[in-house]
């Protein structure tokens, strides 16, 4: 199998056995790799019905054809299991330096399932595989746990591992690697975590069989190249994701105040500007990336200084105006605490602002938060993200993310705890923006931008301009509006769904796709280096859009199997969206309204095939060949 290391490992942490295996050519054909592995093996190899954290529910690592190839930005690992936020399909994506170890010791995919018996790691060294005691990093914080290890074990050792949070079931856990990557979303640490799993360690010297060695070399090269004569190469990896932070303020879209709001007068102390002028020491990135987004810094606060990777946009708008902390050092702070106690910034930031509006309204008392709590102040935000990391309080209400935790606090809670099927809303505030709300509605694992980033053409409709215009594009544009028309929900569903199709592409062949959506390198050169690395034809916007729109089908069954009224419920908006206006700020008095939701749902599934209730039809299933 050219393209591939061959082989899946499975772990049985409860027998203590592993075992390897030839990978299936099935899943080759059909699946190609990365996001299509996780989705075919979920819904085939999960229990039925399974409980997020028992033992059974499997945890998945997979890679693709083109992870570790040298190629550009070829450093993607993919995450996969039933997820404690939405009881549905979950997975989280991670860049950093850890899945191509995986393939080079020859792994395309793992599989884990059962429980450790004690704190434990598993130690993956080529052909040696062992899972051995971690009580000595039990407790322990995510990048102390990744610097003994390394000192321990050897500087050339990729290391994965899950903080406080995580031992602890925070339904927003993450995987954090390489001093500052994550895996961040729907609780795919916690999952680690209820196994007894502190870290997994990887080391790969192998290599992989390629079609075409020389082919793929040059072509290869011609990619880097391609990259750097992009007009958005320039202009994208000085700030990275924080780039956009002006221009989401700018047109109304960044959440302020726990979504009450969409628009602040601080933007330009918590933007990539300033991370620049007073954090940032070095540039980052993953595996082989010509655009290295990442920025390493040193942020100084009357807490303490701490060197930290970050923060990006999410954290600067959902740990920064979303609870109104409007200092980039203390920002840079509160995401230094979450990789620390491992929980996902987006999340955090969600839940953080959510428990301060709580508490503003006196829905949750001085005694139960263990403190007197302010918006915009870092100690109050400090002391949240603590006491739910270790479950404290009501941190261990709060611990259950805030769908949970407002079906427990009660009053009115639940029409301002921001999510989408449990999982919390990220830094795009879309009341006037139905395609980048109806994406946030319909995705599968809940409210995601990764799953659909359509906000460019709504902030098109509403004031003109190119509805395909790239972030870089948008970002150098005039964006400066002091009133925004509404936008027109119309003919947003094709460009949804175009999206959604598009952005698992990306995590089935194992690269990132910043480097196709941030700076708009072209589709030619994904289906060029698949036929050298594997030998076969592949046509992007035919044959891997369909199987992406097949993923998003089986998926979307494997939520129906085990949620038991899972349908057309699932897709509304918090009501915070249809029922208040946004306040001031350039989309000030916009509110979704109701009646566009349904009529976007109902345009949406039937485009995608799917009943009134959101459930794929037989006749769907069968044109994709999906016996489920
Ligand atoms: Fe990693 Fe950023 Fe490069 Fe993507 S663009 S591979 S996230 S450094």
């Amino acid at each position: 199998l050219y393209g591939y290391a061959g082989n899946t490992l499975r772990i049985d942490l409860s027998a203590g056995k592993v075992e390897k295996e030839p990978l299936k050519k099935e899943w080759v054909d059909e699946f190609i790799g990365g996001r299509g592995f996780t989705s075919k093996i979920l819904y085939d190899e999960n229990p039925p019905n399974v409980e997020p954290f028992d033992p059974e529910n499997r945890f998945i690592i997979a890679m693709g054809p083109l992870s570790g190839l040298f190629l550009p930005a070829s450093g993607k690992t993919h995450f996969c299991t039933k997820s404690p936020a939405t009881g549905g399909y979950g997975d989280s994506n991670m860049g950093g330096h850890f899945g191509v170890n995986m393939k080079y010791a020859g792994y395309d995919v793992t599989i884990i399932k059962g429980k450790a018996k004690e704190p434990s790691y598993i130690f993956i060294d080529n052909d040696t595989v062992e899972i051995r005691p971690a009580g000595q990093y039990w407790g322990k914080g995510s990048t102390e746990v990744e610097s003994a290890m390394k000192e321990e074990l050897g500087e050339e050792y990729q290391i994965l591992t899950i903080g406080e949070a995580g031992e602890n079931l925070v339904n927003f856990a993450c995987i954090s690697h390489d001093f500052g990557r994550q895996a961040g979303r729907i609780g795919i640490g916690a999952v680690l975590g209820s196994k007894n799993i502190k870290a997994i360690v990887a080391r790969g010297t192998k290599s992989i069989p390629v079609f075409d060695p020389k082919g793929l070399l040059k072509k290869g090269k011609e990619t880097y190249a391609a990259c750097r004569e992009k007009p958005g190469f320039k202009g994208w990896t000085p700030e990275g994701t924080a780039g956009i932070t002006n221009w989401c303020n700018d047109v109304g879209a960044l959440p302020t105040r726990n979504f009450q709001t969409s628009h602040c007068d601080y933007a330009d102390k918590i933007n990539g500007k300033a991370i620049l002028k007073e954090l940032k020491i070095t540039d980052k990135g993953c595996f082989a990336c010509p655009i290295p987004c990442g920025k390493y810094g040193h942020a100084k606060t009357k807490r303490g200084n701490v060197y930290v990777e970050g923060p990006e946009y999410e954290t600067l708008s959902l740990l920064g105006s979303n609870c109104e902390l409007d200092d980039i050092h203390g920002i840079a702070y509160t995401n230094y605490i979450c990789d620390e106690v491992g929980i996902d910034t987006c999340s955090a930031g969600a839940v953080v602002s959510f428990a301060l509006e709580c508490y503003e309204k006196g829905y949750i008392s001085k005694e139960e938060m263990g403190m007197d709590v302010k918006w915009g102040d870092l100690d109050s935000i400090v002391h949240i993200l603590n006491i739910i990391a270790k479950r404290e309080g009501i941190g261990d209400t709060l611990a259950l993310g805030v769908q949970g935790a407002a079906e427990k606090i009660g009053y009115d809670s639940s029409k301002f705890a921001i999510h989408v099927k449990g999982l919390e809303w990220t830094g795009y505030e879309s009341r006037n923006a139905p395609g980048m709300m109806l994406g946030y509605m319909t995705s599968d694992i809940g409210a995601h931008h990764g799953r659909c980033w359509v906000l460019g053409s709504d902030v098109a409709t509403a004031v003109g301009g190119d509805k395909n215009a790239t972030v870089h594009d948008l970002i150098s544009g005039d964006s400066d509006f002091d009133t925004i028309p509404k936008a027109d929900h119309k003919n947003v569903v094709p460009l949804v769904l175009k999206s959604q199709h598009l952005r698992p592409a990306f995590d089935i062949l194992g690269t990132c796709r910043l480097q196709y959506m941030e700076i708009g390198l072209e589709t030619e050169y994904y289906e060029e280096l698949y036929y050298y690395a594997t030998g076969k034809k592949m046509d992007f916007n035919k044959d891997l859009l369909l199987l992406s729109e097949k993923i998003w089908h089986l998926n979307r069954m494997f939520n129906k199997r085990e949620i038991s009224d899972f349908g057309r419920k699932y897709d509304y908006p918090p009501a915070r969206f249809y029922e208040e206006k946004i306040p001031n700020g350039p989309n000030k008095g916009h509110v979704m309204d109701l009646g566009v939701i349904e009529e976007m749902l109902d345009t949406y599934y039937e485009a995608r095939g799917w009943d009134e209730n959101g459930i794929p039809t037989q006749a769907t299933l069968e044109k994709h060949n999906l016996t489920v």
